[in-house]
């Protein structure tokens, strides 16, 4: 707890120093800066292998504030497949527009979102950008990790990595095993 409470308010950002120009910002933060925080939230193994990488552009118009970002990190997975350890490239795109919280009242047209605008509320006269750059790293950190797409998972009859050792097993009943497992897997939407 004591390196949160560290990195707190390091992204904690006045409205004031929001010039017409916009406010930029690019840094990095240690893994550390977000692992305490995701690690329990998905049910999936994962660690930062690197540093995370963050850029954000923010611009006012009077109140309204509009927010860009990318986020990038590599992490540490495990296949689901063939349960192999791999790295995947960690690439969060985002847009959030944040109105002061008084005005939700005045402006419901805003509540009409695009496919990837977030739209927020603020209070006082500071935004706190980390909550939204955590979520997103974590929106997209895959669910369901595939070493590749194309793994060809574990013989279920000799336990051999298919992608590194193809076994000599009945190919036929191997992959009727194989859609049998698959059945068990929750489908993403
Ligand atoms: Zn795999
Ligand atoms: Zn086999």
């Amino acid at each position: 707890m004591e390196g949160l409470k560290k990195n707190q308010n390091d992204f904690r950002i006045r409205l004031d120093k929001i010039k017409e120009s916009g406010y930029h910002l690019s840094c990095s933060r240690k893994k550390d800066w977000i692992e305490d925080v995701v690690k329990d939230i998905k049910n999936i193994k994962f660690t930062f292998v690197d540093d995370i990488r963050i850029q954000v552009e923010i611009f006012r118009m009077e109140r309204d504030i509009f927010l860009r970002g990318l986020t990038t990190a590599t992490i540490e997975m495990s296949c689901i497949r063939c349960l192999g350890n791999f790295n995947f490239p960690l690439k969060a795109e985002f847009r959030y527009t944040l109105s002061p919280s008084d005005d939700k009242a005045l402006s419901p047209e805003m509540e009409i979102n695009g496919e990837d605008l977030y739209l927020l509320y603020y209070q006082g006269d500071s935004i706190d950008i980390a909550p939204l750059i955590r979520e997103q790293i974590l929106l997209n950190i895959p669910s369901y990790p595939l070493c590749r797409e194309s793994c060809k998972g574990i013989c279920p009859q000799c336990g051999s990595n298919l992608n590194q050792n193809p076994c000599q097993c009945d190919k036929q009943e191997a992959t009727v095993s194989k859609f049998e497992a698959l059945k068990h897997f929750p489908v993403k939407h």
